[in-house]
This record gives structure tokens, sequence and C-alpha cells, in this order.
């Protein structure tokens, strides 16, 4: 719990003294995939180039906790894949800062101690049967389910994550029923057809609107839906057309956009060869400095200065709201940690 307040007060001593802090960084530690999605924008599966060294990492946690980090968000490609990456959530707690994971899943049964000591844990998944494996890969369900059900026989608190496409679109109430058989709370987010590699699953506008409206109507019926109601709203008061992913602040219509960014202000993203960009919407499509040859705290202040201040992308609302202190969401993300807490107890 006292890491959670430490996150809490950073976020509230940053508005009172009107600091920007990268209070949550999200470390992107390998492009490395075990699993070949038909939607993955970084072609991840087919990867090679080399991660950051295990000592790049130590030194970067080190240089992150000095600059205000409460939060670091493990991501990949498969972070599992990395063999040191005990010794880097190792590092990461010493250094008293909250760890999560986002995984494909291939791996848990393999990394149960690791996974134990992981404060939030992420799992992809696409729907039932045929509804996950057109979008991740043939076979791919019995084997993502099988970790599901072995997190929640260890107890280990774990929420999954779901990219809707048209293949798992009809899906949403069948994954929200095993959530509620297998105690997790589903995270969803959307593909949308001009970001897809492959043009006939995304969705267009007026998809996407059904979709998240779905959604929205699941959570008010108090269904376990991951994101808070607000970041839903969020998403459907777009005042654009969802091929505008982001507005700049001196880009034409930017007074139509009523909530600005706070998650460039507190946070940032890091990919594995040490590219800084102020978040992962912006990864590979704006400026990036390097870390590893600028220094973290340089590189976070020069990033800082990127013009954009608003977008739709439903995970960077839900954290943003969270970030400008929105009451709804706070008390969303409040119910979701007292929740792992209660669970982590019980094991
Ligand atoms: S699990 Fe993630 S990184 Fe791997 S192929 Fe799928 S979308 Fe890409
Ligand atoms: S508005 Fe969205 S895309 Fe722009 S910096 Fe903030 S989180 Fe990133």
């Amino acid at each position: 719990m006292f890491k959670y307040l430490k996150y809490f007060f950073a976020i509230i001593f940053a508005h009172l003294f009107a600091k920007n802090i990268p209070i949550l960084v999200t470390l992107c530690v390998t492009h490395r995939c075990n699993m070949r999605c038909i939607y993955c924008y970084g072609h991840f599966y087919d990867r090679k180039e080399p991660d950051m060294s295990t000592n790049d990492i130590l030194h970067l946690i080190d240089e992150m906790s000095a600059a205000g980090t409460k939060y670091i968000s493990l991501n990949g490609g498969e972070a599992l894949l990395r063999d040191d990456l005990d010794v880097i959530v190792d590092k990461i707690r010493a250094k008293g800062i909250l760890c999560h994971l986002s995984t494909n899943g291939l791996l848990v049964r393999h990394k149960v101690h690791l996974l134990k000591l992981i404060d939030s844990l992420a799992i992809s998944f696409d729907g039932i049967g045929q509804a996950n494996d057109l979008n991740r890969g043939q076979g791919m369900y019995p084997r993502v389910l099988d970790a599901i059900i072995f997190l929640h026989e260890q107890k280990i608190p774990f929420h999954t994550h779901t990219v809707i496409t048209k293949n798992n679109s009809m899906d949403i109430g069948s994954i929200l029923d095993l959530a509620e058989k297998y105690k997790f709370q589903a995270q969803f987010s959307l593909c949308r057809v001009k970001d897809s590699p492959v043009k006939d699953i995304g969705l267009g506008d007026d998809e996407l609107k059904v979709v998240v409206g779905k959604i929205l109507d699941y959570k008010k019926q108090g269904r376990p839906v991951f994101f808070s109601r607000h970041a839903y709203e969020s998403y459907l008061s777009w005042p654009f057309s969802y091929d505008i992913i982001k507005v700049d602040e001196n880009g034409n219509n930017f007074s139509m956009v009523r909530r600005r960014c706070y998650v460039k202000r507190f946070s940032c993203h890091i990919e594995p060869d040490g590219s800084m960009y102020p978040c992962i919407v912006l990864s590979g499509k704006s400026h990036s400095i390097n870390v590893l040859s600028a220094g973290f705290k340089t590189a976070w202040v020069k990033i800082i200065q990127n013009p954009c201040l608003a977008c739709y992308n439903i995970c960077c609302n839900d954290l943003n709201l969270v970030f400008g202190l929105d009451y709804k969401s706070l008390r969303n993300a409040l119910g979701i940690v007292l929740a792992r807490l209660n669970r982590e107890k019980k094991a």
C-alpha cells in the first residue's frame, strides 16, 4: 500500500508545485516476441535487434528513481523473454518503485516466482476460441486460457488486455463472463482500420463508436471493465475523425479539445534501444532522445517540449484522468488497487 501512496502523493506534489515529474515510465525491455499477432504494429515476432544491456537498464532505474519515478511499466515485445528480468524487477523493488508487467502469457508457468513479485500484471487475451486465435495465431487460445486459470489458482492478481478487431468485437460479453469467473478485470483497446497492418480486421469510425458504447454500457452495469467510465466517455467525445489521433498545441481546432494532456508531464516511454518518447502513442511517430547517450534527466527535460497536448487513446486517457485527479477515475483506480491488495493478502 505504501508504494501506491507514494505514487499518489507524487501526483499531488506535482500539481501543488506545478512540476513536471516522470512519475510513471513505460520501459519496453525487448522487441523480441514469441507470438505472432496479426495486428502487431511492430512486427515484433521478426525483430532481432539487440536490447539495452542489463547494466544499462539497472543504471537507468537509478536515474529514474533520482528523477522521482514511482511506477515502472515493463513491456515488449514479450518482456519475459529477457533472461535478466528477475534482476531488473529486483532492482525496481529495491528502489521502492511499483512494477507493472505486460505479457502475452505463454511463459507464465515458467516464471511464477517472478510474477509473484510484480505489483500489477496484464496478460493479453482476445476472446474465446477463434475470436482470440484469428487475432493472435492458431492454437494460442488454450495456452492463454491455461495461463489465466494458472494465475487464478496461484492467486496472482492480474487483468487482461484485449485488442478489439472485427474478429472479436462480438466477444466482449463472453470475455467479461470469464473475468467474473476467474476474478480479473478486462481492459479493452481498439484496432483502427488505418493503423492495422491487415485492413479488413480494423474498425472504422462508426464501428469504433458502437464498440466503445457497448463497453461503456457494460461498465455502467458494474461488469469488470478495467478502465474508468470517463476514459471511454472521453473517447466518444473526441470531436474529430479517429484518423486524427492527436492534436498539437499549435494545431487547427485545438480549442475543441476539452481535456489537455498530463501524461507527457508526468510520464514517458522508453524503447529497447534507449529512445525516449513522450508516451507510447508517439513511439516511432515523433522526435526521440536517447537516454543512453543524453542521460535520463536531460532526455526527459527535452522530450517534454513536444507540442502534443490531446489524443483519444483510451489507455492514455485513463492515465490522464488519474494524473488530472479526476474523482471518478481515481475511485476506479483505487477500487482496482484495493481488490489487488486484498487478493494478495489471501494468497
Ligand atoms: S504479443 Fe504483442 S508484441 Fe507479440 S506479436 Fe502480439 S502484439 Fe506483437
Ligand atoms: S496527448 Fe496523447 S499522444 Fe499526445 S503526448 Fe499526451 S498521451 Fe501522448
